[in-house]
């Protein structure tokens, strides 16, 4: 098949965690409905991993095996016919690269569905919470700084724990609670105290914690914005 037999169908990875997918499938579905009215829902092929293995690879630092993990799903969609193609979490833009290289479809980054709205807004600096990996590594922070002039700080070294620890233990469990609610309200609260003008909720689990109210600065919820941006695709690729 070539490129321009590809038909409007999203292409997504899932599974990362599967809390944070039901995000994905609800807001694609949500906003192509808004758009296109009546009975529409969106075309979607939809590959969800075990995280199990990709997590304890994620641990041991092998990003090699994840990323042949994610390459094989990746053709799978390409081959399903997918038009465009979505990873559905931010940590895993660690092998970004290596997936457009592997693949002929387009793909849309997490971190540039979300610099495009920040820019957008008028926000200049921002405050990042993520697992570890996306805080502490160059490959997210610096895709925001470089392609959107972005000036992106993270809480200190203990808050970062104290956030990733929430995730991992708790939010891709599915488990919410008012502690924990309170414990990111705080730390966004310091990151505001720094400059930030905004939080990026760089993990897709957070937006199912925290909401609007806890926040003194507007929030931007990565998941959602990479489905809408997937939907913006999907309507022009259908006209
Ligand atoms: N969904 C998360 C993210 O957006 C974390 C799970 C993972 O490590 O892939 O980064």
């Amino acid at each position: 098949m070539s490129i321009t037999d590809r038909r409007p169908l999203i292409g997504v990875i899932g599974g990362m965690s599967w809390e944070s997918t039901q995000s994905y499938y609800r807001e694609i579905n949500r906003r192509y409905h808004e758009v296109r009215g009546g009975h529409h829902s969106a075309p979607i092929v939809l590959h969800s991993v075990d995280f199990a293995p990709i997590e304890a690879m994620q641990r041991r630092d092998d990003w090699d095996a994840t990323a042949a993990i994610l390459t094989e799903a990746a053709e799978g969609l390409e081959r399903a016919g997918a038009g465009v193609l979505l990873l559905a979490t931010n940590t895993m833009h660690l092998v970004f690269d290596r997936l457009v290289e592997a693949t002929t479809v387009p793909w849309i980054h997490i971190a540039d569905a979300t610099g495009a709205a920040l820019t957008a807004d008028g926000i200049g600096r921002v405050g990042l919470l993520g697992t570890r990996f996306t805080m502490e590594q160059p490959f997210y922070r610096d895709r925001l700084a470089e392609r959107f002039g972005l000036e992106v700080i993270v809480p200190d070294a203990d808050d970062r724990t104290t956030v990733d620890r929430i995730i991992f233990e708790e939010l891709v469990h599915g488990v919410t609670t008012g502690d924990s609610r309170r414990r990111y309200g705080e730390i966004m609260r310091s990151l505001v105290d720094r400059g930030a003008g905004a939080i990026v909720l760089g993990c897709t689990e957070i937006g199912l914690l925290v909401a609007s109210d806890d926040s003194a600065v507007p929030l931007y919820d990565t998941a959602i914005l990479h489905a809408r941006a997937a939907v913006d695709w999907l309507l022009e690729a259908e006209r």
